[in-house]
């Protein structure tokens, strides 16, 4: 089977599924069942285009990084542009999809978790520009650390839920919106933001965020004539790797490089490479867990990558070594988010500073006439308070 045609009866392989409650199963079918109906649908396809394009500004470019190419030493860099997507990230693509398959199926409420609130802020604008009621749930802690994000959300017209249960952080979010969902799924559309969670939604989620590397196809190809020999990007929940790496699933020639959180000495976020087997969020896949499964505390400089687990698919092309997933630490995060700023007049954000410092790396040891694509999933204007104490 080629790897294209993942997911089979819900699965990645042995990773997927959906280990969820039972109550929960009604939902999700009905979930799967309007999306196989609308992606289908020629009227869907056109009116998410539109919002893609007018409103999102897609296509974002392919970007021929000269100086950062210079400075790497070797393959052609080229960067994928996400960061000049409407609210500065890859995250718009899945949110913009999902908010108009729910609107279409005669939801009226979204709902979402959020840690850091980019998911929250990016489900905010999805739900203000399709008129859909949108509640975010969000730990105690998080809304304290994060409070600028909490004001985007509500100057976008939705509602913050406090949630003060355990831990009051992400994971606590995730259960009470999925407590919400439990009770709510006539009206109600639970909106995931990565390719992680029950079935469909990674299938969703990544046929929503395809569009990054088909792009790269397109435009690669008018550039350089042919398909590119790398892509990297980097890997929290997995969303702005699947979305690059997917087109090229079957294309044997190009080589894949998912870049996780590889932390500091405290800890990292590299469920991949450090993790093992495990169900969490409904789904089997890598995570970070103790002997017991535990969850265990995750590091990371940059919030979006700062995640237990990972998308089954990617736990699919690790085990059949399609891709391969390396690490870049906090340190190293840092390096290419200077490199990125001096050299060709761009502030990255942190998650993708990752995937530039190994793409450097990976690129000086290619030839100059091959290319490499780094996947730039967003801008970095949220960051800079890390980032101006981290340097001071
Ligand atoms: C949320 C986020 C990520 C991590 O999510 P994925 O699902 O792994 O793509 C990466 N980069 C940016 C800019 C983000 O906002």
């Amino acid at each position: 089977m080629k790897l294209s045609q993942y997911p089979e009866a819900g699965k990645f392989g042995t990773f997927g599924g959906r280990y969820v409650p039972e109550i929960l199963h009604p939902a999700l079918e009905e979930l799967e069942n309007a999306y196989e109906e609308y992606k289908e649908d020629r009227d869907f396809e056109e009116e998410l285009r539109t919002y893609n394009r007018d409103y999102g500004g897609r296509p974002s470019p392919l970007y021929y990084a000269e100086r950062l190419t210079e400075v790497a030493g070797g393959a052609k860099i080229y960067l994928k542009r996400e960061d000049l997507i409407h609210g500065g990230a890859h995250k718009f693509n899945n949110v913009m999809g999902q908010a108009l398959l729910a609107k279409k199926i005669g939801k009226e409420r979204l709902i979402c978790e959020t840690g850091a609130g980019q998911h929250g802020v990016a489900t905010s604008l999805a739900g203000a520009v399709l008129d859909l009621k949108t509640e975010v749930y969000m730990g105690k802690v998080d809304v304290e650390r994060q409070k600028p994000n909490v004001f985007r959300m509500e100057l976008l017209g939705a509602t913050v839920n406090v949630v003060d249960s355990g831990s009051a952080t992400l994971k606590d979010a995730i259960n009470e919106a999925l407590r919400d969902w439990s009770g709510n799924v006539s009206n109600t559309h639970y909106l995931i933001g990565s390719v992680v969670g029950p079935h469909p939604y990674p299938m969703i989620v990544r046929d929503f965020q395809r569009v990054i590397g088909d792009e790269i196809k397109n435009q690669l190809k008018k550039k350089e004539g042919e398909l590119p020999d790398h892509l990297v990007a980097c890997v929290g929940g997995g969303s702005n790797a699947m979305g690059t790496f997917y087109p090229f699933a079957d294309d044997k020639t190009v080589d894949l490089t998912g870049v996780e959180a590889g932390g500091n000495d405290e800890g990292n976020a590299a469920s991949l490479s450090e993790g093992t087997e495990g169900v969490l969020h409904g789904a089997r896949s890598y995570l970070l867990q103790d002997d017991g499964g535990q969850i265990t505390e995750t590091h990371s400089i940059s919030a979006g990558l700062d995640y237990p687990g990972v998308g089954p698919e990617h736990a699919l092309y690790k085990e059949v070594d399609r891709a391969n997933y390396v690490q870049a630490s906090d340190e190293e995060a840092l390096i290419g988010f200077r490199r990125l700023a001096e050299t060709e007049g761009i502030i990255p954000a942190l998650e993708p500073a990752h995937a530039i410092h190994a793409g450097m790396d990976i690129a000086s040891t290619m030839k100059p006439e091959e290319t490499l694509v780094i996947t730039l999933s967003g801008r970095g204007d949220k960051d800079l308070d890390t980032v101006r104490e981290r340097l001071s």
